[in-house]
């Protein structure tokens, strides 16, 4: 019988059939997949409360056709302080939600996989959520090939030099000065900002503190999330919301809302 074993988070469920749900996951072994839970939405179902987003499981999953259905799993980590109202679990459901968004059908990446365990876990630990937010986003936008041209102009090609930096959502990167009397919504980036990805990008979850360069590439990061990759300005906007008003850092800017 194909059987497979893996490790996965769920990312997240919807209702299947009659009583069954389908559930995403995000496995070490095989990047992301869907799989029909039998049973889940029946009053006595014996899944309890493994299906929760976040949770790691070790799977066992009956393979057929293109087709998964879990057979049996094994709570890992259950992640459960995460899922209490809060600024560390608004971020965390942002981080499945990216994993979610970016990743496409069994394409497996184990460091992606690691980083979000890593994440996860200083989250749990009570690590500062934007600065783990973003970390791991840089990581896992590079480890997915989708890093933003920060070199060379992303609308001409030319080398970018000097302290200002310029970056263009739409584009996809950084931008010439040339360039930027020809193109909309560009965000004016100082040294430190560009130093500070560097450190986010570097750093392991622990050794991070949030400061106030976060800001700035929050913006940035999630402006090139909406308009380079589709992610949803619903959830985007929702995530921003809550950072405000859970943390107070201030006044996010309009263009963001
Ligand atoms: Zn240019």
């Amino acid at each position: 019988m194909p059987l497979l074993k893996a490790t996965g988070f769920v990312l997240k469920t919807r209702s299947w059939g009659e009583g069954d749900k389908l559930a995403t996951f995000f496995t070490r072994e095989k990047g992301k997949i869907f799989g029909v839970v039998r049973g889940a939405r029946k009053p006595k179902s014996h899944w309890g409360g493994a299906l929760e987003p976040m949770t790691l499981l070790d799977l066992m999953v009956y393979e057929k056709g293109g087709r998964h259905t879990l057979t049996q799993c094994q709570i890992v980590k259950s992640f459960r302080t995460l899922r209490q109202p809060g600024i560390s679990g608004s971020t965390a459901l942002f981080l499945t939600e990216l994993v979610d968004k970016l990743t496409t059908e069994e394409d497996p990446n184990p460091e992606a996989f690691n980083q979000l365990e890593l994440a996860l876990s200083a989250l749990e630990s009570g690590f500062p959520p934007l600065s783990v937010s973003l970390s791991f986003t840089l990581k896992f936008l590079n480890l997915l090939g989708f890093w933003p041209l920060m070199d060379v102009c992303a609308s001409c090609g030319k080398r970018i030099e000097g302290g200002m930096f310029t970056f263009n959502p739409k584009s996809g990167g950084l931008i010439c000065p040339d360039c930027q009397g020809l193109l909309s919504g560009n965000v004016s980036l100082g040294e430190r900002t560009i130093n500070r990805i560097k450190i986010l990008l570097h750093s392991t979850y622990p050794e991070l503190r949030d400061q106030a360069e976060d800001l700035e590439l929050n913006e940035l990061l999630l402006s090139f999330l909406r308009s380079q990759l589709g992610m949803e300005t619903s959830k985007v906007k929702t995530f921003l919301e809550k950072l405000e008003k859970e943390q107070n850092w201030g006044n996010f800017p309009n263009s963001l809302r």
